[in-house]
């Protein structure tokens, strides 16, 4: 499809400029003033345009466990989470469109879904998330959530003392189902993307690590993990490396610019200087950061040390909601606490860049998409800004992130495709998938929580938490 975007409000440095945009396929063919129209007029005046962002770490399932899990510690709150995961495929598809919908609903194009996969239908899982994203037309990078050690290796001297079984699945078996996944379901002309996800060091083999460095590399996959989240996870990796978890990912081969690491907390600085040569990417997780107790990362640290940041809203079960442009507000305001010198707060302008062409370089995709630039993809967002609540009208981008903008997203292009116009989504019915989550919740029933007793006094002996 051909659209011409008429009088369209741009940042531009730290003005504004009013242009036309012409979109062509899946391209942007124009940007200038009195452009000619080509195929369907759109009136952008009074609407802001930005490139889309990246949602750079969800984990779509989670979906179904919005407003269910207890405010807990990652560890403790993740014995929580699997006790109530959901083990159905259809619930698997409705919360890739849940999450497809709130990134979209909120300014951003693309996913980086960390994908909890049902055990035995791991491909099925994957196929079942990749069909709810091209329904909705946003562009996925889905990376199947894997692991090779127990779930008690998370815990700083957990494999040593609390009873564990070896894990069901053989290194061996694992990779080889994530060949089948990428041979079956990575689709890069079709914007989904398979990628290697390890969930981190705290419960991966370093073989497991080194068949996903070899995937990446054979068929060009980003890679994508949790990294040092938690004191915990610091904790384990001076047990189990004797030193920087960093360092340990380095040397296998990990870390390079198609890798982008969720999380990021507790690092040192010379673990900074390895994302920065490796040209790694940290996604900033800041609200599930803050819901898990898990810490501040040192964003304003990465930044100054030339690591790209980007932002993520995480899974709901840690969120609560999958809202990109909440995500940025915490995301950037929260470091005005951690450093006195306002010369180095993360400015809004500087925000949606993080979120936007750093997203996109987190996914090795900067050269393609990410910014109003002529040639590049066409991921872009208009925001209405007669929307009361990105009024007065004094500065868009300044609102729009400082603000709480409420249903301010008028359209969304993805790739060249207009799948959300005049406010509503056009590419699947969002009245029958809200009648759909509703009449599965209905059966509703108070959670019973097992784990967490198996795990909670080991976790505060091993933490220091006293009674
Ligand atoms: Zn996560």
């Amino acid at each position: 499809m051909t659209y011409t975007l008429r009088s369209a409000l741009i940042p531009v440095d730290d003005a504004y400029a009013t242009v036309d945009v012409q979109i062509v396929d899946d391209r942007i063919a124009a940007i200038g003033s009195d452009l000619p129209t080509v195929g369907t007029a759109i009136d952008a005046e009074n609407k802001l345009l930005l490139p889309g962002f990246v949602n750079g770490h969800a984990h779509s399932v989670q979906f179904w466990q919005r407003g269910l899990i207890p405010q807990l510690p990652l560890e403790l709150w993740l014995a929580d989470v699997f006790d109530t995961a959901p083990t159905e495929l259809e619930q698997t598809y409705l919360g890739a469109l849940g999450t497809a919908i709130g990134t979209l609903m909120s300014g951003g194009t693309c996913v980086m879904d960390h994908l909890y996969v049902i055990a035995g239908h791991e491909v099925e899982s994957v196929a079942a998330a990749a069909r709810a994203y091209k329904e909705v037309g946003i562009r996925a990078f889905i990376a199947p959530l894997i692991q090779d050690m127990p779930f008690v290796a998370g815990y700083p001297e957990g494999l040593k003392t609390l009873p564990h079984k070896p894990y069901h699945q053989s290194t061996a078996a694992i990779l080889a189902i994530m060949e089948t996944i990428v041979t079956e379901l990575h689709e890069p002309d079709a914007g989904i993307q398979i990628a290697v996800g390890p969930t981190g060091f705290h419960r991966c083999t370093d073989a497991l690590f080194e068949g996903c460095r070899d995937l990446s590399d054979r068929y060009n996959l980003c890679r994508h993990i949790h990294l040092l989240e938690t004191k915990a996870q610091k904790m384990l990796a001076q047990e189990r490396y004797g030193g920087s978890g960093v360092k340990h990912l380095q040397q296998l081969g990990f870390l390079d610019h198609r890798t982008s690491l969720a999380h990021s907390i507790w690092l040192d600085e010379p673990d900074m200087a390895i994302l920065a040569e490796t040209q790694s990417t940290v996604v900033h997780n800041a609200l599930s950061n803050l819901r898990l107790g898990s810490g501040i990362a040192p964003v304003l640290k990465y930044l100054q040390a030339g690591v790209n940041v980007s932002f993520g809203c995480d899974g709901a079960a840690s969120n609560d909601g999958q809202d990109m442009l909440e995500a940025i507000k915490i995301g950037s305001l929260l470091h005005n606490v951690t450093d006195p010198d306002y010369q180095h707060w993360i400015t809004p302008r500087k925000a949606i860049n993080m979120a936007a062409i750093g997203g996109f370089t987190g996914v090795n995709l900067a050269d393609q998409v990410g910014s109003l630039t002529v040639g590049k993809q066409a991921d872009l967002v208009l925001y209405d800004l007669k929307n009361l609540s990105l009024l007065p009208r004094t500065d868009p981008v300044k609102l729009l992130v400082l603000g709480r903008p409420t249903a301010a997203v008028d359209s969304v292009w993805v790739r060249g495709q207009r799948v959300v116009a005049d406010g509503i989504l056009h590419t699947v019915d969002a009245s029958h998938f809200t009648q759909t989550v509703f009449d599965y919740s209905q059966g509703y029933s108070k959670p019973h929580y097992q784990t967490i007793h198996q795990v909670e006094a080991h976790y505060r002996r091993v933490m220091g938490l006293t009674d």
